[in-house]
């Protein structure tokens, strides 16, 4: 999945621009940039790729999650129901809206299940943001539906899920915003950066604006605009915009090869004994970034993911041991520690989140290992690696 991998005179080129002109900034200075917008350019690309009617880009995946929330209405005491199988992010980005995460389940999607969202809910609860974890996609017209229900906000974390697609239709698009990560190990980077999409051109608006202190964007002169609400620091600065725009353009060619690499590797896991394939709803729009599979039980599955370490096959991931992925680690979380008191440790109930417990997400994430999928690799390199792959798993 990592864009790194394919870093090369495209980057530099569109870097190159940016440093000839030395307008770093992406806002303004109009003569001096010499026509280079590329922050502004990478937004168009990513409209183009999804579909959405409106995109802005931002300093990371996390600011995204961030200027959706606030873009969304949602704040302070809100409960926002979130898987507990995802990057910390998406939670400290909940916490720091003031808002309350509140853990539903995971199937075998490795996503949040839409029957344990429905059991979630309560008075409280103003949005859904699940995450569409290792490059594939959560039940998301489901999802959709039980958000239609409640009258909830649906909000997409597609940070590990660029360019894939359900039905035809980008993830990302299916909830009021969606939202992007382009850090250094995504399927595209810009070093740093990430995005939000919108069909909602008021949603749109007021993401603009909170992800640059409340600017309105209009007219020429950044020191007369409107600053109708506040907001924050969220921007992305050319330089990394300028990555992005190389990168970006080269998805066909990424969605292609980790499609090829996945569909050889899993032909070569096919069949084995006690094995299965993680659930994908629509598995034609997987952005084939990981193979994910089950082993049959925890056991089976740490020894698997040793052996297939200790045998040199190298990206395999059990998360259930992993503490920056799987609640079962998160200490930090269970303690709520921070640098300062969260907001909402003032609510009249503080959630203990060192009491929670969700074997049914347990028994999930102690089966699985996940294979990260690599675009460096050579189709001889694939054929071999399934191969040894599947000899140490049968013996393990
Ligand atoms: C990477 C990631 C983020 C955060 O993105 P950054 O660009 O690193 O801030 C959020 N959610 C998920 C699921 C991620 O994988």
């Amino acid at each position: 999945m990592p864009g790194f991998e394919i870093f090369g005179d495209e980057e530099r080129r569109e870097v190159q621009d940016v440093l000839d002109t030395g307008v770093l900034f992406r806002y303004g200075f109009d003569a001096a940039r010499k026509g280079h917008w590329k922050a502004r350019e990478l937004e168009k690309e990513i409209t183009a790729l999804t579909g959405a009617a409106h995109c802005h880009v931002c300093a990371s995946g996390t600011a995204a999650l961030s200027v959706a929330l606030a873009a969304c209405g949602v704040g302070a005491g809100d409960e926002v129901i979130v898987p507990p199988f995802t990057f910390i992010a998406t939670v400290e980005a909940v916490l720091n809206a003031g808002a309350v995460p509140v853990f539903a389940d995971i199937d075998e999607t490795l996503c949040l299940d839409p029957a344990a969202v429905t059991r979630a809910v309560t008075p409280r609860t103003r949005a859904v943001l699940p995450v569409h974890m290792c490059g594939a996609m959560a039940r998301i017209d489901a999802l959709q539906k039980v958000c239609e229900e409640h009258g909830l906000i649906l909000i997409e974390d597609a940070c590990q899920a660029f360019g894939a697609t359900f039905q035809g239709r980008a993830l990302g698009t299916f909830g009021r915003m969606g939202c992007f990560s382009f850090d250094a190990v995504k399927t595209i980077t810009c070093g740093e950066g990430g995005a939000v999409i919108t069909d909602d051109a008021q949603l749109y608006a007021l993401a603009d604006a909170w992800a640059d202190h409340g600017h309105d964007h209009v007219g020429d002169d950044r020191g007369l605009e409107g600053h109708p609400i506040l907001g924050t620091n969220c921007r992305i600065s050319e330089l990394n915009a300028a990555v992005g725009l190389a990168q970006v353009r080269k998805m066909p060619h990424i969605l292609e090869t980790q499609r090829r690499h996945k569909g050889a590797l899993r032909e070569a896991l096919y069949g084995i004994e006690g094995l299965a394939f993680r659930e994908v709803p629509d598995p034609r729009g997987d952005s084939a970034t990981f193979l994910s599979f089950f082993l049959p039980d925890e056991d089976k599955a740490r020894k698997t993911a040793a052996a297939l370490a200790a045998g040199g096959v190298d990206g395999c991931f059990y998360w259930y041991d992993n503490n920056w992925h799987y609640l079962r680690r998160w200490d930090h979380l269970k303690k709520l520690k921070s640098a300062a008191r969260l907001p909402l440790t003032l609510l009249d109930e503080v959630p203990d989140y060192s009491r929670l417990a969700l074997p049914r997400s347990d028994a999930v994430m102690g089966r699985t290992i996940s294979m990260l999928i690599k675009l460096s690799w050579t189709d001889d390199e694939v054929a071999q690696r399934g191969e040894k792959m599947a000899a140490i798993i049968r013996q393990a």
